[in-house]
């Protein structure tokens, strides 16, 4: 059974496709990675699920429900929530500032305080700066904080774009690392990555785009080892 199914999404910007027939499906549990180079339609993918765009035809299912047509904090609501690309955090608010507005939508104290928790286990950087201004954190660490932010809207699909952005290659794997975390918690996720050989690392299962159009999927692992 899957978590999230998407079928045959068409995405236009004005009279751009930029998605022209994109299926993909995510089960529970799974770490599902969207590869390939830059303006193949990976964001807008992502963008798409996360309700940030509409597709022109096509399907989007989660857990069994539509997700076309429902705007995106509904989305969130439903428990997909999404990381920015780049490190679109707050950079004038704190750490703790930051993380609570991820979690803006929820109101249980005792699931925010804990995921808070969980979120500072995570990251031990964001730990140690829980006071300090965003801005003047490190590009990592920002990184860091935009995934955070994300897992405080408690989701079940967590989306992330390119948490690998500008990093140098030990904090890469310190994130992915997290990721992997991440979901061996029970969180699902699906990634935008660029670094098309960290991504097959760490996902379970990968679906390279090409000029808007799927050009391959399959098992991460196994696609390592075709390169
Ligand atoms: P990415 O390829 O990772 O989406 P870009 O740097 O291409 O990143 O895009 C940054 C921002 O500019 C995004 O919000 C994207 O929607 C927007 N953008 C990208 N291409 C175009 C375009 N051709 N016309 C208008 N906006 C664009
Ligand atoms: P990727 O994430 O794989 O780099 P995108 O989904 O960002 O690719 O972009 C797919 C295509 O859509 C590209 O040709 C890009 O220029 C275009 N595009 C992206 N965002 C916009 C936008 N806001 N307006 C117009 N065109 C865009």
């Amino acid at each position: 059974e899957d978590l999230l199914t998407v079928e045959d999404i068409h995405v236009f910007y004005g009279n751009i496709a930029a998605v022209k027939g994109v299926s993909l499906s995510v089960k529970p549990g799974e770490i599902v990675t969207l590869i390939g180079s830059n303006g193949a339609g990976k964001s807008t993918t992502l963008r798409t699920v996360s309700g940030l765009l509409r597709p022109r035809t096509g399907k989007i299912t989660f857990q069994g429900e539509s997700l076309v047509g429902i705007p995106g904090h509904k989305v969130v609501a439903k428990g997909i929530c999404q990381s920015p690309e780049g490190r679109r955090i707050f950079p004038k608010m704190s750490v703790e500032e930051n993380l609570e507005l991820g979690a803006f939508l929820r109101n249980d104290r005792a699931g925010i305080a804990a995921d808070k928790e969980r979120v500072l286990d995570l990251f031990p950087r964001l730990k140690e700066r829980i006071g300090q201004k965003a801005g003047t954190m490190s590009g990592g660490e920002q990184q860091m904080l935009a995934v955070g932010r994300a897992l405080m809207g408690s989701p079940k699909l967590l989306l992330l774009d390119e948490p690998s952005m500008g990093l140098a290659p030990v904090l890469v794997d310190l994130i992915f690392d997290t990721i992997r975390t991440i979901r061996d918690q029970g969180t699902t996720v699906l990634v935008v990555e660029q670094n098309a050989l960290a991504a097959l690392r760490i996902g379970d299962y990968a679906y390279v785009l090409e000029s808007g159009h799927l050009k391959q999927e399959g098992v991460a692992r196994d696609m390592l080892k075709d390169d």
